[in-house]
């Protein structure tokens, strides 16, 4: 490829949305056979909101919304967002300060409000405490999993209290930029810290088939590392600070203008809008420019 023809590409690329790293960028980029794909924020909007709320018999409400969404306050994870936002929205009460927080990336938070020791996040989470969930909450749990939501599982002092229901909304384009990355070839994978149920929803919804689901944010890469084990050449479409690892390893990484900027750092290429629809459009861009010069 000469150096003109491939800065040409680059500059056709910004006009489509496509920021590139470097001219080298769109060699690697037309030998990809897989896409891994971020479930949140990458093929979903990433806005959550909080759904339903469960209890435990005799908890109330209102005591589950506090206190999840007062530790939930302290972190940045868009279902603590939506947790936080929720809670205060629905008690009418601003929310209270922790005493004592810890972000649990991939899992939850846990933390220390009005004295109690509080935990809300995957139910892993809660297992790893030892904490079980009572029949009606682990019911509750299964059927909004079912659906394609999120849930928080929230105890407290030692005791699973309540579920929490947050919903993603998959993007407008996503589904056609799966059907386009197919067109091209390309092999399609969810990836994603949530649930296996939410994320095969999603999946369903979008048309992929693969799906790695409850992957925790240091194991993303190991995966990527493990399809390129295969032999495969791969790249990672994400946004978060928890794909940073995966997109670097990825041959190319693509992450979402509207992401993180650990995750804007760590890709080859960015999507200005956030918009899926321009990976395929990459990767046809990349094969343009390559053929032209040959
Ligand atoms: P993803 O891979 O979907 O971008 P993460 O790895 O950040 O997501 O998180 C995986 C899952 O862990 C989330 O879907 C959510 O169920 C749970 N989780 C992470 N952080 C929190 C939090 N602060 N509160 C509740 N649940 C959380
Ligand atoms: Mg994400």
């Amino acid at each position: 490829a000469t150096p003109t023809a491939l800065m040409a590409g680059t500059g056709r690329g910004a006009q489509l949305g496509i920021l590139i790293k470097g001219p080298e960028v769109l060699e690697t980029a037309r030998r990809i056979d897989t896409v891994v794909l971020d479930k949140t924020g990458t093929v979903t909007t990433g806005r959550m909101a909080l759904g339903r709320a469960h209890t435990a018999p005799g908890t109330a409400e209102a005591d589950v919304l506090r206190l999840a969404g007062a530790l939930e306050h302290a972190s940045g994870h868009p279902v603590a967002r939506a947790v936080a936002a929720g809670a205060a929205a629905r008690t009418g009460a601003a929310l209270p300060a922790p005493s004592d927080f810890t972000d649990v990336p991939g899992l939850g938070v846990r933390g220390t409000v009005e004295g109690h020791h509080v935990l809300a996040g995957q139910p892993r989470l809660l297992a790893d405490a030892r904490i079980t969930l009572p029949p009606s909450l682990a019911g509750a749990l299964e059927r909004a999993a079912g659906q394609g939501r999120t849930t928080v599982a929230v105890a407290w002092d030692g005791e699973a209290r309540g579920v929490l229901e947050v919903s993603d909304t998959v993007k407008e384009t996503s589904a056609e930029a799966v059907a386009e990355l197919r067109a091209l070839g390309l092999d399609p994978i969810l990836l994603t810290g949530d649930n296996r149920a939410a994320a095969e929803a999603v999946a369903r919804e979008v048309g992929i088939d693969t799906v790695h689901a409850e992957v925790l944010p240091q194991d993303k890469a190991e995966v990527v590392r493990r399809l390129q084990a295969e032999g495969r050449s791969v790249a990672m479409v994400g946004d978060g600070v928890n794909d940073a690892a995966a997109l670097a390893v990825a041959d190319l990484g693509l992450s979402m203008g509207t992401g993180a900027d650990a995750a804007i750092e760590a890709a080859d290429l960015t999507l200005v809008r956030g918009d899926l629809k321009v990976a395929p459009a990459a990767i046809r861009l990349s094969r343009r420019t390559l053929c032209t010069i040959r």
